[in-house]
């Protein structure tokens, strides 16, 4: 079964809407696999999104993911990486479609609620970097 890795960021571990986003999940018929809650070290946040190293954005998208408690999670289902991303709206605040958790509670392009994994691969590496003790194994 496909799996995603999701963040449930600190804006919104903030902002008491944990159960709301898990809920649009679950209400998809996806399966909640995993789950945990930590304030993260910089050196995971720095791992995670290595791919943005040296853009504009990077040094402020890392303090805020470091700045206080997120979530991470696995979600499995059919088609989830695809679901998930859906669920969860675009990155651009202009392109998020109504009903998605970015459109309902982001407030701007940094603190935009929710992560999840684009492709099988990176969902692969992004579960093993939040959950390096699971069976990583399909
Ligand atoms: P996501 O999959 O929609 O979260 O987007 P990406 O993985 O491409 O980027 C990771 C995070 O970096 C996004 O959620 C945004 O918070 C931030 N980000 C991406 N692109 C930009 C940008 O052009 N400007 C700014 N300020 N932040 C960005």
């Amino acid at each position: 079964m496909e799996r995603t890795l999701v963040l449930i960021k600190p804006d919104a571990v903030e902002q008491n809407i944990i159960g709301n986003i898990i809920s649009c999940y679950e209400s998809a018929g996806l399966k909640v696999t995993a789950l945990k809650m930590e304030q993260v070290e910089r050196k995971v946040a720095e791992e995670h999104y290595k791919e943005h190293y040296g853009k504009s954005f990077y040094n402020s998208l890392i303090e805020f993911i470091i700045r206080s408690p997120l979530c991470a999670l696995i979600l499995e289902g059919k088609d989830c990486i695809d679901k998930v991303r859906e669920i969860n709206g675009a990155t651009n605040p202009k392109e998020q479609k109504e009903g998605t958790i970015r459109k309902k509670y982001a407030k701007g392009i940094t603190e935009n609620c929710v992560h999840a994994s684009d492709s099988v691969e990176s969902s692969e590496r992004e579960i093993k970097i939040w959950f390096p003790n699971l069976n990583n194994k399909k």
